[in-house]
């Protein structure tokens, strides 16, 4: 009998981790509280292998398009009443990458 194991999926490596997401946050000021229940407990809901929460556009009458406009985003969700909070996810990516690459290049001795 052959047992095969169930991998639970992978969070995508599109987007940042919970980690990076709260160094960011704070360096930016924009650690907040939760605006329905006032507590400052956040987690990082990120989509699985390699997809992202995006808006997207529709029609104006409803309809669905094939490859709409669309902003991907990085979701957090309130750990006490699970209010729902979303950042342009393309933006806040180079911000993280940048001070990684600012950091990195001041952590280097210099000649
Ligand atoms: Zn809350």
């Amino acid at each position: 009998m052959t047992e095969t194991t169930t991998q639970p999926p992978q969070p995508s490596p599109l987007e940042p981790s919970a980690v990076e997401l709260m160094h960011y946050f704070e360096s930016v000021g924009a650690k907040g509280t939760c605006p329905c229940c006032g507590q400052n407990n956040w987690l990082s809901t990120r989509a699985p292998h390699d997809l992202v929460f995006a808006y997207v556009a529709t029609k104006a009458d409803g309809g669905l398009l094939v490859n709409p406009p669309s902003i991907p985003v990085t979701v957090l969700i309130c750990e006490n009443c699970h209010f729902v909070r979303q950042h342009a996810l393309k933006p806040l990516v180079h911000k993280i990458q940048t001070q990684k690459a600012s950091t990195k290049a001041d952590d280097e001795p210099r000649a």
